[in-house]
């Protein structure tokens, strides 16, 4: 297992189209376009900003995760994504550390990256996303 940097922050907002402006217009960063995830009832869209990446995610059902978290905690930082090398390799030695994971197995994530999610109980609080792009 080798964390190899912060892929990207994700941040829940209500509305993409209402959020962007203030990122490419304001603050200047281009998005890579919109992904809509059927699986996580999410859009998505990642601004690449250096090495790592914002991700913008909106609901796009009412019980999807990201209605949920707004819905108790109003719109902001959701998640944090370390980039690893070997996903599968690092849910394995996380489990065989006892780490609690929401994901025991990788699934899709935006952009082709296989995704898994460690439990918000392991880390203190944060709910933080483990990615291994494909095209690395
Ligand atoms: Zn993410």
């Amino acid at each position: 297992m080798k964390v190899l940097k912060v892929d990207h922050i994700g941040l829940a907002v209500k509305s993409l189209q209402d959020t962007l402006p203030f990122y490419e217009e304001i603050l200047g960063i281009k998005s890579n376009g919109t992904e809509e995830i059927p699986d996580q009832k999410v859009r998505v869209a990642f601004l690449p900003v250096g090495d790592s990446e914002i991700e913008l995610l909106e609901a796009t059902e009412p019980d999807s995760p990201i209605a949920k978290f707004i819905e108790s905690r109003g719109e902001g930082l959701q998640h944090i994504a370390l980039r690893v090398d070997d996903i599968e390799a690092t849910i394995a030695e996380l489990k065989e550390k006892g780490v609690r994971m929401i994901d025991e197995k990788p699934r899709y994530g935006a952009g082709g990256a296989s995704i898994a999610f460690v439990h918000p109980k392991a880390t203190k609080g944060l709910l933080l996303e483990l990615s291994q792009r494909n095209d690395d």
